[in-house]
């Protein structure tokens, strides 16, 4: 069923409503979300916190705007932009779920055979000393990736400074790989991000650089030991489904992960049939999500997929028996 379904219009208008009997007068947002239905969901979403354009509660205010009730802050590999988003969300009454954006690993450490994985920890204690201590070592091998990056691409015949990049970066806590690729942009060196990976910063490309990250399981201990439940990001995006096999995510399950990203714009149909099969064998939450970063990424607008409100109540009760709140 959709959410959205139209009621039929009745072919006679009803009758006036007596004044004292009319429901207190709302507004504009207010109406809309009452005859949407079911909740509006986003739980993958980042800000400048991290690769996004929207400043963390600029981003609170769109999704508001829009209409959604819920959306889950997942910068990677920081918690930087939780107040700010906190605060306006607090403020437009809106829930905000928070969340991160673990960089890990599959396969080995490092080298060609070295592949990506990203673990969404919700609720996790910002404050952890284990987690927060892997977050500084991640974000550190983050900032001494760039300037290898610049040496590989000077070595294509493309200039660029360092600073370049910072000022790409701003604020962010986490520097990347899309703020080298907005950098190259402002240079007129590529027309925009996409074409950056496609051409020279993609896991297969030209320009690469070893940087650290946990395994997997450990990062799914670590949003544990941190009282979070940990979700797999997009497990079937861009190829992965050649090294995400059924056992290892059995494996993971065991380790404790909570759920797997099902619903992402780079799934195909046939990817979510499966995957959704998948975590129905292995007792695992299935989650739907955007991946929104503003203009930083085409083809996944804001709340574009929808947890289902049953996921998230799971969710949500869990956290809440683990730490005793959200
Ligand atoms: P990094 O975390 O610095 O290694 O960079 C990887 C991040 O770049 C991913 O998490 C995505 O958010 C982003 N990314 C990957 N591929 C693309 C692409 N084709 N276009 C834009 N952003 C991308
Ligand atoms: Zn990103
Ligand atoms: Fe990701
Ligand atoms: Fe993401």
């Amino acid at each position: 069923m959709s959410p959205m379904s139209i009621q039929p219009a009745p072919s006679v208008p009803p009758p006036p409503v007596p004044s004292a009997a009319r429901p207190p007068r709302r507004r504009p947002s207010q109406l809309l979300r009452a005859a949407k239905g079911p909740l509006w969901i986003d739980l993958h979403v980042h800000s400048t916190a991290s690769d996004g354009t929207d400043p963390p509660d600029q981003l609170v205010r769109r999704a508001h705007a829009l209409g959604l009730d819920v959306i889950a802050l997942t910068d990677h590999d920081s918690f930087a932009g939780l107040a700010a988003a906190g605060a306006a969300a607090e403020a437009v009454g809106l829930e905000l779920m928070p969340g991160l954006e673990l960089s890990a690993h599959h396969g080995p450490a490092h080298g060609p055979d070295s592949r990506p994985v990203h673990l969404l920890g919700y609720g996790c204690r910002p404050d952890h000393p284990e987690l927060t201590a892997e977050l500084k070592l991640i974000r550190r091998s983050r900032r001494e990736r760039t300037p290898k990056l610049l040496e590989q691409l000077a070595g294509l015949g493309f200039e660029l400074d360092l600073a370049e990049v910072e000022a790409q970066a701003g604020s962010a806590a986490a520097v990347g790989r899309p703020h080298l690729a907005d950098a190259m942009v402002a240079r007129g060196q590529v027309v925009d991000r996409d074409q950056a990976f496609a051409l020279y910063l993609g896991d297969d490309g030209p320009v690469r650089a070893d940087r650290h990250t946990p395994t997997a399981a450990r990062a799914v201990d670590l949003i544990r030991a941190a009282g979070g439940c940990a979700v797999l990001a997009h497990p079937w995006a861009r190829g992965a489904e050649a090294w995400i096999s059924p056992a290892w995510l059995a494996q993971l399950t065991q380790h404790g992960l909570f759920g797997l990203e099902v619903d992402h714009v780079d799934h195909s149909a046939d990817q979510r049939r499966r995957l959704r099969q998948l975590a129905d064998r292995l007792g695992l939450a299935v989650t739907s999500s955007s991946d929104y970063h503003g203009r930083g990424r085409k083809g996944h607008p804001l709340g574009a997929e929808r947890t289902d409100p049953a996921v998230y109540a799971v969710l949500r009760q869990r956290l809440v028996d683990q730490k005793g709140r959200l």
